[in-house]
């Protein structure tokens, strides 16, 4: 592609750009990168080296930090439609995957409404790979055979604690640290057990990854020991059984769980560290 800009020629890209590692950028984004004349990037994107993925590119850092919103979300449309309209190839880049609360399809619907062509290309979703990065699979035979992700952005509704508790499966939040304490007191009061495993796992991927394991009924005072802090993903359900870290502290709290629970693994399957 070359690096002239046609008025009318402009295209954008949504690209999910992975919960913050660049090795688990895609081969399809690194090409969008390479060839974007704009790149607008989030907080949580792996934005690191982008002068090295998009070196001829005008970077912009629109990332929005907890509570504090440098560019609105009104404002990162403007800009994307701006530049598309004066004929640039424009990369959107996010953290995770762009339709996983990422409000990519308020982006593509931007596009569209100023008649712009805008192609998604989907990226790994902290959703699965930060517990994967903690050793906590979302599903496993006699274990877990689903698992619901969801946004601890506002508490959930009555309905909602219900469902959950009734499908039994994995529950992921993300963006639930603030709701942490109406979450867990929400299951328990619908008929979760107190003693259901729960991990969570800060800073995914980076130095700072940490993993934190507890009960439902002793996360909040764990989380507040180790003051635990955005961004993390939870992860509630027997599947954190499975847990495994390099970090020592992790597998102590893993016992300490262990023993406080009383848990009893299906077929096979051990507690880690508590033999
Ligand atoms: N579209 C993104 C999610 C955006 S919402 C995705 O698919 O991953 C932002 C939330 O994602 C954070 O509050 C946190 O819950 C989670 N998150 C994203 N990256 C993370 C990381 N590296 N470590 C821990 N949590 C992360």
């Amino acid at each position: 592609m070359s690096d002239e800009r046609t008025a009318g020629a402009g295209r954008v890209t949504l690209v999910g750009g992975g919960p913050g590692d660049v090795g688990l950028l895609t081969v399809a984004a690194r090409d969008a990168l390479a060839t974007a004349h704009v790149v607008l990037y989030d907080r949580l994107s792996p934005h690191a080296n982008l002068r090295e993925l998009s070196p001829a590119a005008t970077l912009i850092n629109v990332g929005k930090l907890p509570g504090n919103h440098p560019v609105s979300q009104t404002g990162i449309e403007d800009l994307i439609v701006s530049h598309a309209l004066a004929g640039a190839h424009v990369v959107r880049l996010k953290g995770g995957d762009p339709y996983v609360f990422g409000r990519g399809s308020e982006e593509v619907l931007a596009c569209h409404a100023n008649g712009i062509p805008v192609s998604v290309l989907s990226g790994v979703t902290s959703a699965l790979a930060v517990p994967a990065a903690a050793g906590i699979p979302l599903t496993h035979r006699g274990l877990s055979h689903s698992f619901t992700v969801i946004s601890g952005h506002a508490p959930l509704a009555v309905n909602e604690l219900q469902a959950l508790c009734l499908l039994g499966g994995t529950i992921v939040v993300l963006m639930g640290v603030g709701t942490l304490p109406t979450l867990t007191q929400g299951l328990i009061r619908h008929g979760m057990t107190p003693a259901m495993p729960v991990a969570i796992i800060e800073n995914g991927f980076s130095q700072n990854q940490r993993t934190t394991i507890a009960t439902l009924a002793t996360v909040l005072t764990e989380a507040a020991l180790t003051k635990v802090s955005s961004p993390a993903v939870l992860v509630i359900g027997q599947v954190v059984t499975l847990a495994y870290s390099a970090d020592a502290s992790a597998e102590e709290l893993m016992v300490r769980a262990s023993r406080l629970t009383d848990l009893v693994p299906a077929a096979g399957i051990g507690v880690r560290g508590a033999e």
